[in-house]
């Protein structure tokens, strides 16, 4: 089955709701660039969310950045699933490595998170990626293999079949480096065959697995060239719209 290539901003904590429009009108006027067989969406703050869904070009969807896993209830600060969705929200992230190390969410909060993500009908990016010393000390499929499989329990085949995984080396993301589209592909490789094994060989097919880190408009055509990379997820590339329609141009 042919699996639809996927562009994904995430802005992080950038833009304020004039910004995004500013943002949106831009992109507007470069549409041309998004063409079709190409999933686009950005994974804005939660303020931004409004705007960009009534202003970015159709073809754009939009995602949110992190969710907390109840229905509703008593927890300060938080944003609730059903929230998301009603928005009219199509991607949530779950497990960006920035969420992992500044905010200390374990494998199961992420978990818990991607379930509701999924019980909701949005579709869950679950990040994974290892940092420097683990890759040094040749850890990467090891900690890639964990993250993705208690990412992922409790999910149905079908539940897999639709989710993203956006493999993002930590010691890629903002550095300016990037893993080898060649290295990528072997780690892209390794997630597809662990979820043939361990899930679903027909979801292992379906799923769609990103690469992050310092993707830029002159790499990006290089990781979507391999077999196993789908798209890729987009931090600082993401926040200029005549970048991120260069990086459309050049998928
Ligand atoms: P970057 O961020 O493209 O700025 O490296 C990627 C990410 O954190 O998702």
């Amino acid at each position: 089955m042919a699996r639809t290539p996927l562009l994904m901003g995430n802005w992080k904590m950038y833009k304020t709701v004039a910004q995004a429009r500013a943002f949106a009108e831009a992109l507007g006027q470069q549409s041309s660039a998004l063409h079709g067989g190409v999933e686009y969406a950005i994974c804005a703050p939660f303020t931004t969310l409004h705007v960009l869904r009534v202003m970015l070009p159709a073809q754009v969807k939009i995602g949110a950045q992190n969710v907390y896993p109840q229905k509703e209830g008593a927890y300060t600060g938080e944003i609730a699933p059903m929230m998301l969705a009603e928005f009219g929200t199509q991607y949530v992230l779950a497990g960006h490595s920035e969420r992992r190390t500044l905010f200390g969410e374990s494998d199961q909060m992420i978990n818990h998170k991607v379930r509701a993500i999924v019980e909701n009908d949005m579709v869950p990016v679950l990040c994974v990626g290892e940092n420097l010393s683990q890759k040094e000390s040749g850890q990467t499929q090891a900690i890639v293999a964990g993250q993705v499989v208690q990412g992922l329990a409790g999910l149905s085949a079908s539940d897999v079949a639709r989710a993203v995984i956006a493999y993002e080396p930590v010691w890629a993301i903002g550095s300016g480096k990037t893993a080898t589209a060649e290295d990528a592909e072997v780690v892209a490789k390794e997630i597809r065959n662990l979820i043939a094994e361990q899930i679903d060989a027909s979801a292992a097919v379906s799923v769609r697995i990103l690469y992050g880190g310092s993707v830029k408009p002159n790499n990006i055509a290089s990781f979507l060239q391999q077999p196993n990379i789908d798209g890729a997820l987009v931090g600082g590339a993401s926040l200029e719209a005549s970048s991120f329609a260069d990086m459309a141009s050049a998928i």
